[in-house]
């Protein structure tokens, strides 16, 4: 597409034109690259080193031209396998983590290996999803982050399978790379697979459309992504929604093949592109208590008290409130659920649970003093509809 165009809706803003986005991510200075377990490993199992050399390449020529690279890799039960002499993918969790446990080495020195070929050092970060939905242990990794790029150092991160297993139930590191890349403030993140792009169906149906670009989630209506291949956990599915969580949080999305690293890093047009939201980019907290953040209960509101959440700008009372759940404390985040059950958004709970029990319904004028304060205030209540 060409041009500036509008999106859906009556007051959605301009999209850059894919060219625009393209070059944008060309251009990107801090970008995050993934890598999916069948990418980089043999289907026998093992590091596929021949092609791993070839990303590495690609990776450094963009270095080279002034990039941040942090990897996202994928790969460590697929690594795991050789060495333990396992013929298929392990089935059971504590194989699998065992086996990931064993092939995070070897992938990891590899990555290692490889990069030296260009006097370059690298670092392994295992992150869980959430570590970042800490505030203080997403910091902390932030703070390694960038440290690591100061010092030249290129960030290896997976998700830590020991303790956290939702990227090898869901997601083949997808969800992760996107929560990293708007951890760091990453100007692009670049995922890669076994797929060129996303197809509207099955890519080998006759019939099947390339979509090169994708706005909003109407451009997304009718797709059928599939749900994973034999080596990983990705499918396309969990890269779509990784992508859509990233271009929410702002950052600009390049979906593609493994084989393509070179053309989509140099900003040739390959893969689909997600772009992010033009007008309202998510603060940072946010986008963390909508994604990231553990919810730590819920608050049920009635409809007047949903308009209004909804329309944004407007604090949470109690007179709204029709029931909670959950042993929150003040500073928690806590989900913010319509009549209906629809989750309407989150936000930071000014109340402990216990305090909080006693105010439902009641008009703030009726409560004691110390109770006068919002149940969340506008400015830590953030919904899922509008996004701002
Ligand atoms: N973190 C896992 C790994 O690196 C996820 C990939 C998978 O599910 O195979 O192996």
């Amino acid at each position: 597409m060409t041009g500036q165009e509008r999106g859906e809706g009556v007051d959605t803003p301009l999209y850059r034109s894919e060219a625009e986005l393209r070059s944008e991510i060309a251009g990107a200075k801090k970008i995050v690259v993934k890598f999916g377990s069948s990418s980089l490993t043999r289907s026998s199992g093992g590091v596929d080193r021949v092609r791993m050399d070839r990303y590495v390449e690609a990776l450094e020529a963009r270095m080279a031209a002034g990039s941040d690279v942090v990897v996202v890799s994928s790969g460590a039960i697929a690594t795991g396998r050789k060495p333990l002499k396992m013929v298929t993918r392990p089935k059971d969790l504590a194989t699998k983590q065992a086996a990931a446990a064993v092939g995070q080495v070897q992938l990891a020195s590899n990555w290692s290996d490889s990069f030296e070929r260009f006097e370059r050092t690298v670092a392994l970060i295992l992150l869980t999803a959430g570590d970042t939905g800490d505030r203080d242990r997403a910091r902390n990794a932030q703070r390694t982050i960038d440290r690591l790029r100061q010092l030249r150092v290129i960030p290896i991160i997976n998700e830590n399978d020991t303790v956290a297993t939702s990227e090898m139930r869901f997601g083949d590191n997808d969800r992760l790379a996107a929560l990293v890349a708007h951890l760091i403030g990453a100007d692009a993140l670049v995922l890669l697979s076994d797929v060129d792009g996303l197809f509207d169906r099955n890519p080998s149906d006759p019939g099947a459309r390339f979509l090169s670009e994708v706005r909003s989630g109407k451009d997304l209506e009718g797709v059928l992504a599939g749900d994973g291949g034999p080596l990983g956990t990705g499918g396309m599915a969990a890269k779509v929604s990784a992508a859509r969580l990233a271009a929410r949080g702002g950052v600009p999305v390049l979906l593609t093949s493994a084989d393509n690293i070179a053309p989509a890093l140099a900003g040739d047009d390959v893969g689909t592109v997600f772009h992010p939201r033009p007008d309202k980019r998510l603060s940072a907290w946010k986008f963390w208590a909508l994604y990231a953040a553990d919810a730590e209960g819920v608050l049920r509101i009635d409809p007047g008290a949903m308009r209004a959440v909804t329309r944004g700008g407007t604090s949470l009372l109690p007179v709204g409130i029709t029931g909670i759940d959950g042993e929150f404390h003040r500073g928690d985040i806590v989900e913010v659920i319509g009549p209906n059950g629809e989750a309407i958004g989150r936000g930071e709970v000014g109340y402990d649970a216990d305090v909080l029990a006693g105010m439902i319904g009641r008009n703030t004028a009726d409560l004691p003093v110390e109770q006068r304060r919002a149940v969340i205030h506008a400015d830590y209540l953030s919904n899922y509809a509008s996004r701002v």
